[in-house]
């Protein structure tokens, strides 16, 4: 399912593009328009242990059926833009070892979806896919350049500064989850690599976990601690929600550690615009706590930033959801098919 409202191919503004959003578990695919509008929208299952060559077949036969819907032809696409997870190098349209697709390692992902398609394909990784997205249709609308956090499992993340995605030399371009947030010895480990102080063993849904068990267990007082191992990101919201003080000051202190890591990347690249996305939010814009959440990421930042930065600098909620990366993947192919005029 989209959450995006379905605009009539009459309405269209031409050209189309497909967007397609490869995940673990479910492969988003969409057809838009070329201001971002959904034309129409199919979800397939990913199937990992069957391998890519038969999820980029049957990519092929939903791009298929959705022209077919929309009574259009493949003629009438210019370009489909393809987002998956890394590791991946994206000037090579190269899979390299994406964690949660041991079968899919090593491989040629976009001459094989160029092949099934018969269209140019453009590639990124989903997380840069996700924030080009907000970047066109979403919260990014208005703007030229923006940092996007998105805050699930891990943290992922994009960086587009003036209408451009930050791939970098290795295909690494916005992975701030990976930015060091914590120089000190005993500092978290990073699930991947092992790294640490990494922003995402702090502030992604399983470091969020990870550090309320802790605390948990040195004796924090809350309605939680009965209940440890069972903790997650959700329970914490939900507890705040109801008024647990340990829960609510916990949040508040995992937007305190984004802060520290997205003061740095606005001292970087300064884009004027940083965005959280992701299922992590802590019930997200409507909900109180939530609000409190995205306060203290902005309280955090004000307090670490300048004057001029400070005033010229917009900490915002995210607002297309999961539908963000087919959108963006869209966007992308896009923005490679103008560039080629
Ligand atoms: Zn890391």
């Amino acid at each position: 399912m989209t959450d995006q409202k379905i605009t009539p191919v009459s309405h269209a503004k031409m050209p189309l593009f497909l967007g397609i959003d490869v995940g673990g578990t479910g492969i988003k695919i969409g057809l838009t328009d070329d201001q971002g509008a959904t034309l129409d929208f199919i979800a397939i299952e990913t199937l990992e242990p069957q391998g890519p060559e038969d999820a980029m077949r049957r990519v092929n036969i939903a791009c298929e059926e959705i022209l077919n819907r929309c009574g259009l032809s493949k003629k009438q696409v210019l370009r489909a833009g393809l987002g998956t997870p890394g590791s991946q190098d994206i000037r090579k349209g190269l899979l390299l070892q994406p964690p949660n697709h041991p079968h899919w390692h090593h491989f040629p992902i976009v001459k094989c979806l160029e092949d099934a398609l018969g269209m140019p394909v453009s590639y990124a990784n989903d997380a840069n896919a996700a924030a080009f997205g907000e970047f066109w249709v979403g919260t990014g609308k208005v703007h030229d350049s923006m940092v996007l956090l998105t805050l699930g499992t891990g943290v992922g993340g994009g960086v587009i500064i003036d209408n451009e995605l930050i791939v970098g030399q290795n295909s690494f371009g916005g992975e701030c989850g990976h930015m060091i947030i914590d120089p000190s010895p005993n500092a978290r480990l990073c699930a991947w690599g092992g790294g640490r102080g990494h922003l995402e063993a702090y502030a992604s849904a399983s470091g969020v976990t990870a550090r309320a068990r802790d605390e948990l267990r040195a004796g924090a007082q809350s309605i939680l601690a009965s209940d440890i191992e069972k903790i997650t990101a959700k329970k914490i919201y939900e507890a705040a929600e109801q008024g647990d003080a340990w829960s609510l000051s916990f949040i508040e202190q995992t937007g305190e550690y984004l802060a520290i890591g997205i003061t740095s990347m606005v001292h970087m690249v300064d884009p004027g615009l940083v965005v959280l996305g992701g299922a992590m939010n802590f019930g997200g814009p409507n909900s109180k706590t939530g609000q409190r959440f995205l306060e203290s990421v902005r309280n955090g930042f004000r307090e670490r930033t300048f004057q001029n930065v400070k005033a010229g600098t917009t900490i915002e909620f995210a607002s297309l959801g999961a539908d963000a990366g087919y959108i963006g993947a869209a966007g992308i192919a896009r923005s490679d098919y103008h560039k080629a005029l």
